[in-house]
């Protein structure tokens, strides 16, 4: 029987999609790395909110071991995307949120919906052509 992966709690989703690079030698498509969502949110902990790996590790609720290689693949991913003038997109990964979140897809606004309200729309333009975060793209 497979092993269930063990999932990594975030608090909030990547604000974007992806980064592109430009302006850059011979400006074709270089391709992208796939940046998961427990790999931004291990790197804006420590980078970012200044946290030590066991305050992050614990926010994510896994141990600090695997929250050390979560890191080290994200700066390594960060690194090549920049060396290598590369794409990253963010996909989904293993990540769990304590909320469903959604994206709309005419603003790009991340939100989520409290439990109270039934009706599903943006909550920044209003539209209904919103996504949940989970599903990639
Ligand atoms: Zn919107």
């Amino acid at each position: 029987m497979p092993r269930r992966r063990k999932l990594r709690k975030i608090v909030a989703p990547p604000g974007f999609r992806g980064y592109k690079p430009y302006g850059f030698r011979g400006g074709r498509n270089n391709g992208h790395v796939d940046l998961l969502y427990e790999e931004y949110e291990a790197i804006k902990l420590v980078d970012y909110d200044l946290m030590n790996h066991l305050e992050a590790s614990s926010l994510m609720g896994i141990s600090r071991p695997t929250f050390a290689r979560i890191y080290e693949s994200a700066r390594r991913k960060i690194a090549q995307a920049l060396a290598e003038s590369r794409e990253i997109r963010t996909v989904y990964g293993n990540a769990y949120m304590d909320k469903t979140w959604y994206i709309c897809n005419d603003c790009n606004a991340r939100f989520t919906i409290p439990d109270s309200i039934n009706h599903y729309t943006c909550a920044i333009c209003k539209s209904e052509n919103i996504s949940s975060v989970t599903s990639n793209n």
